[in-house]
């Protein structure tokens, strides 16, 4: 594995294709599955770390995020990236950046609680975007919002990349794997999360109730921001009348953490 700092346009290697797996390091398996996902849709995985300033609303949170570069390098090679890209604020940001549109989407959900998270995400996904020139890029389901906004960018540019996405890594009682989930102390209450998204899939209750009962899961320590049933495609939340494949999202605190979550809920 070629390790870089700047410079990355001279690093790539020409008449190939390229997939670019970005991340904000602090690699756990989720960001190695996504390693092994892209693999076998293009000759060279690229993994970038950038701790993304522009994506953060909260000075304290960027300030901790966890940084663990050799670490980093170490579960990179073990997973077969090629190139492990690590910019400094200049490569990425050489002048004021033009923030992306997040349109509405950017300010529902997540963005609500997180003003201006999507429009400095999307630029700096844009940006990598323009400095790597993957032919395909994947991003993890278990950042759902996300992973649409990155689609909606694409189609909106007519970007000529392939967008993938990888499955959500869990621990062994469900809970999500996240960069940030080391700094939670109540490890046995985080497990409620993933448990709230089960009890919705397993009822066959009207998603109304579904959703009070779910709710009524995630007490104190949890302090719950939003748990919704929605429909994928519009990102509306959906009514009792709503069959089909619809998708269970929630954000919740604990022990100053965000946690979020979300997975399919077939409404039979
Ligand atoms: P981050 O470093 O948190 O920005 O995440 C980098 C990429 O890894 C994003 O595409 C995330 O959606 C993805 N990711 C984070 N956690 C997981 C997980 N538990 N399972 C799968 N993918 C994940």
């Amino acid at each position: 594995m070629k390790r870089i700092t700047d410079g990355i346009s001279k690093s790539l290697p020409s008449g190939v294709r390229i997939g670019l797996v970005p991340t904000m390091g602090a690699l756990h398996a989720g960001h190695l599955s996504l390693v092994d996902a892209i693999r076998p849709h293009c000759d060279v995985v690229v993994m970038s770390i950038f701790v993304n300033p522009l994506q953060f609303n909260n000075a304290a949170d960027l300030a901790r995020y966890p940084r663990t570069e050799d670490a980093d390098a170490a579960l990179a090679e073990s997973a077969g990236v090629d190139l492990l890209w690590i910019p400094s604020q200049s490569e990425i940001y050489p002048g004021a950046a033009e923030l992306e549109e997040a349109g509405w989407l950017g300010s529902a959900f997540e963005g609500l609680h997180r003003p201006g998270h999507f429009a400095g995400m999307l630029t700096v996904v844009r940006r990598l975007f323009e400095l790597v020139n993957p032919s395909v890029a994947i991003f993890g389901e278990k950042d759902l919002q996300q992973l649409a906004l990155i689609r909606r960018m694409v189609d909106a540019h007519s970007l000529p990349i392939e967008i993938l996405a990888g499955p959500t890594i869990r621990e062994s009682d469900g809970l999500a794997l996240a960069s940030r989930n080391r700094f939670i102390k109540q490890r046995e209450v985080a497990a409620r999360l993933p448990a709230a998204l089960f009890h919705l899939q397993g009822s066959s209750k009207p998603a109304s109730l579904r959703l009070a009962e779910a709710r009524s899961l995630l007490t104190a320590p949890l302090e719950i921001e939003y748990l919704e049933l929605i429909d994928p495609l519009t990102w509306a939340p959906i009514s009792d009348d709503f069959r089909g494949q619809a998708r269970a999202i929630l954000a919740a605190s604990l022990d100053g953490v965000r946690l979020i979550d979300n997975d399919l809920v077939e409404i039979r």
